[in-house]
């Protein structure tokens, strides 16, 4: 571990652990707001290489709500070169002997909507476009490729003892440090978390054929098989899978990994050509018992993950940034403090449902599609008969995966974001 007797000591107002997507986000909206904020990440720097070489090679479906919270945060702008409308969510349930109804059932945005379900943008992008927002924030200092190494309770908050040798306090920590989350267990917040026998393969395509902005979901027994509109004919694939077959699909050369793509998707889009690296995530679900304790929140998958089925986890993730954002930026206005448990709790309080409800969901979805159950695919496919046949219904599970419930926090309904 580095020493820290005789290093700077940075003092911000919020210490974010962990710069994924939903620390940046975050680190964003605050710095936007004039808090001054530290963003700590392990990560170096994105090269300013194209996002096909990039490491990270999903793309995300961000829905409007979340668009709108990037919009406030000054991070949606040069996204939109790179984004493509989802307009047709497609469920296909392969046929299983003799098959009463038709196999595919569309849900079409423009039946419920003006605008589509929302957008799919490559992970590469929004992490560039975010990380050059927060160079242009005086407020926010941004470390990259150091670690957090040790936490410390002091009277007026942690103390974070970093890599570089360098150490950190702030009023409020936030640990945005990913499903294995340092930050939670250094405060001992207990979580539960399960493992699917499932890994998620990502990789991108190029097609002969346009994808008409449909997204296709096929249910194998080993779990889905999705294919996202990208710029151009292109796509993005989710393929889950048997973990022990992943691993053996993974370690294929590219032709014959192509031509094991080429039978999953059937010449639905044509002929097709690999680009970009290949990606392999092994799928588990977790929760924490909170999302807080004293002088420390927890966000996105250091607080809660989801198998990446409906395209949820994301999208999930940047509700818990835009609640904390708001009630830390309000606070900020009062001139009151940041580590306020009254405002802590109120934070947990406002999330724990959306997420709990969201995970049951996903969870009890992946099951259900997953499997190779005869009764079950009898099930699913009376299921998607009622859907394709009943609009009412159609359309209530249409507008489900666009909203919350408990509604729309004001940083998703295009509120700006004012400098304090
Ligand atoms: C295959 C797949 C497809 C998906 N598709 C979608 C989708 O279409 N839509 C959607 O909404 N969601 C989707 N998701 C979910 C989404 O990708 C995740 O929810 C999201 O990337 C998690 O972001 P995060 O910032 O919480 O965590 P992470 O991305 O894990 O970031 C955590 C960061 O913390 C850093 N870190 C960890 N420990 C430390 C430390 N001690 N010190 C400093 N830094 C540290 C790590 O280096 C990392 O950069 C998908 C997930 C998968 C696996």
């Amino acid at each position: 571990m580095a020493d820290h007797t005789s290093q700077k000591q940075i003092v911000s107002q919020v210490q974010i652990v962990g710069g994924g997507l939903a620390g940046l986000s975050l680190a964003a909206a605050l710095g936007t707001a004039g808090i001054k904020t530290l963003l700590i990440d392990m990560e170096p720097e994105p090269s300013n290489t194209p996002f096909e070489e990039a490491k990270d090679n999903r793309t995300t479906a961000l829905i409007q709500n979340s668009i709108n919270l990037l919009n406030a945060c000054g991070a949606w702008s040069g996204c939109e070169d790179y984004a493509t409308a989802l307009t047709v969510m497609r469920i296909v349930n392969l046929p299983r002997g003799a098959q009463k109804y038709p196999n595919s059932t569309d849900f079409d945005s423009r039946e419920i909507e003006n605008s589509p379900f929302g957008f799919n943008v490559p992970n590469a992008v929004l992490r560039r476009i975010l990380f050059d927002r927060l160079a242009t924030l005086s407020s926010v200092t941004h470390l990259t490729s150091t670690k957090m190494d040790k936490m410390e309770q002091t009277p007026d908050g942690y103390q974070l003892l970093l890599s570089n040798g360098e150490s950190a306090t702030a009023t409020l920590t936030v640990g945005a440090d990913g499903k294995n989350s340092a930050c939670r267990k250094a405060v001992g917040i207990k979580s539960m978390s399960w493992p699917y026998p499932q890994t998620a393969i990502t990789c991108y395509i190029e097609h002969s054929k346009p994808h008409q902005n449909v997204s296709t979901e096929t249910h194998y027994p080993a779990g889905p098989f999705t294919l996202v509109p990208m710029m151009g004919k292109r796509s993005s694939i989710v393929w889950v899978e048997d973990t022990r077959l992943a691993k053996k699909y993974l370690a294929l050369d590219d032709a014959e990994f192509a031509q094991e793509l080429k039978n999953k998707i059937n010449g639905r889009l044509g002929t097709i050509k690999l680009f970009g690296k290949r990606g392999g995530f092994p799928i588990s679900a977790m929760l924490s018992d909170s999302f807080y304790t004293k002088d420390l929140a927890l966000i996105a998958e250091a607080a809660h993950a989801l198998p990446p089925i409906a395209a949820q986890g994301l999208n999930l993730s940047l509700r818990d940034v835009a609640v904390l954002a708001e009630l830390l930026i309000d606070q900020n206005k009062a001139g009151k403090p940041l580590n306020d448990i009254e405002l802590l709790k109120e934070y947990d309080r406002a999330r724990r449902f959306d997420v709990v409800s969201r995970l049951a969901a996903a969870d009890g979805l992946n099951r259900f599609a997953s499997n190779d159950s005869a009764i079950l695919h009898k099930v699913r496919d009376i299921g998607l008969s009622a859907v394709r046949n009943f609009s009412p219904l159609r359309h209530l599970m249409m507008k489900s995966g666009m909203t919350s419930p408990l509604g729309t926090p004001s940083l998703m309904s295009g509120k700006e974001i004012e400098r304090s």
